[in-house]
């Protein structure tokens, strides 16, 4: 596959002036952000590396670490998690409350804000040192112990998270948040803060391509049925009420931040990150979704 063709297409037929979408400003913090900036990083199972733009800058990953927690989680206590949360698609946005109330305190899926919430409290249980063992088990996937939270970041979300603490005490009604919602929300909060280049975050998702194992390693994280049932999350849920329009158009699993990042995989192939702060009014990245849907265009390649 010729990728640096296909990418010098790609950076060609994309167009940051015309790009509509507002970047996210429910979290003050975030607002900050140059809305013109663009990165790509297409990490290869071959060990062939390409990049685009401002592919090693970071951002805020925000609800991309939902799949790292929930790997931690799985990793740590197998699927003994699914008593407390399903696995079909919202087809919400991702902070309803409503859907919740419905199904008495079961969210949907770990890759809503709900059930993520649900795994920030699992692993709160688990751990001895809540946050710093996630961070660890991030920077041990991504290859790179310069992987931090930003404090304002997470700060300033504490500060407006309003519809996060209506879901904490919601769910805490159904009996299903055993830790106090103050100690949940922060290492959800915190979680979300993380920030990480479009290369530390390809470098990352590479473990969903490669079956669970860390690329280059004899390490395995996950089984490889575990890995499955992630990649299959992150296909069916990654993009909340948009996650049809995504595998539509783009065909591999993925998953989405309001930082504007978004990561895909192509098991056995790449993973591949991009970032543009517009998000459309789902809060998914325009210019990540039409990267991608180019790539697996451009490529003819997709899961499908
Ligand atoms: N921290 C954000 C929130 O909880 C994450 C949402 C997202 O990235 N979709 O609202």
């Amino acid at each position: 596959m010729d990728y640096p063709s296909i990418l010098k297409e790609i950076e060609a037929e994309i167009n940051l002036n015309q790009t509509r979408g507002k970047v996210a400003s429910y979290i003050p913090e975030l607002a900050r952000v140059n809305p013109q900036k663009y990165g790509l990083h297409l990490a290869c199972m071959n060990g062939d590396h390409f990049s685009l733009g401002h592919s090693d800058e970071k951002f805020s990953i925000q609800s991309i670490s939902k799949v790292l927690s929930l790997s931690l989680a799985i990793s740590r206590l197998g699927s003994r998690i699914w008593s407390r949360l399903d696995v079909e698609p919202s087809g919400n946005p991702f902070n309803s409350l409503i859907q919740l109330e419905y199904e008495d305190g079961i969210p949907r899926n770990p890759l809503i804000n709900s059930g993520a919430i649900v795994i920030a409290d699992i692993l709160v249980s688990a751990l001895d040192h809540p946050k710093k063992d996630l961070l660890d088990f991030v920077r041990k996937l991504g290859g790179s112990e310069d992987i931090h939270f930003n404090e304002e970041v997470a700060q300033s979300e504490k500060e407006h998270g309003f519809r996060n603490y209506a879901l904490a005490n919601m769910l805490k009604s159904y009996d299903n948040l055993h830790n106090d919602v103050e100690e949940v929300l922060d290492f959800y909060f915190h979680q979300c803060s993380i920030e990480m280049s479009c290369k530390e975050l390809a470098q990352t998702f590479l473990l969903f391509a490669n079956e669970g194992a860390i690329h280059n390693t004899k390490d395995r994280v996950l089984t490889r049925l575990q890995t499955k049932r992630i990649n299959s999350l992150m296909q069916t849920c990654g993009f909340y009420d948009e996650a049809g329009e995504f595998s539509f158009l783009v065909g591999l699993p993925g998953k989405s931040g309001v930082g504007g990042g978004i990561v895909a995989v192509h098991p056995g192939e790449y993973s591949v990150a991009v970032w543009s702060p517009r998000l459309n009014k789902k809060g998914n990245s325009v210019l990540g979704m039409k990267t991608l849907e180019l790539l697996t265009t451009k490529t003819g390649r997709s899961i499908f």
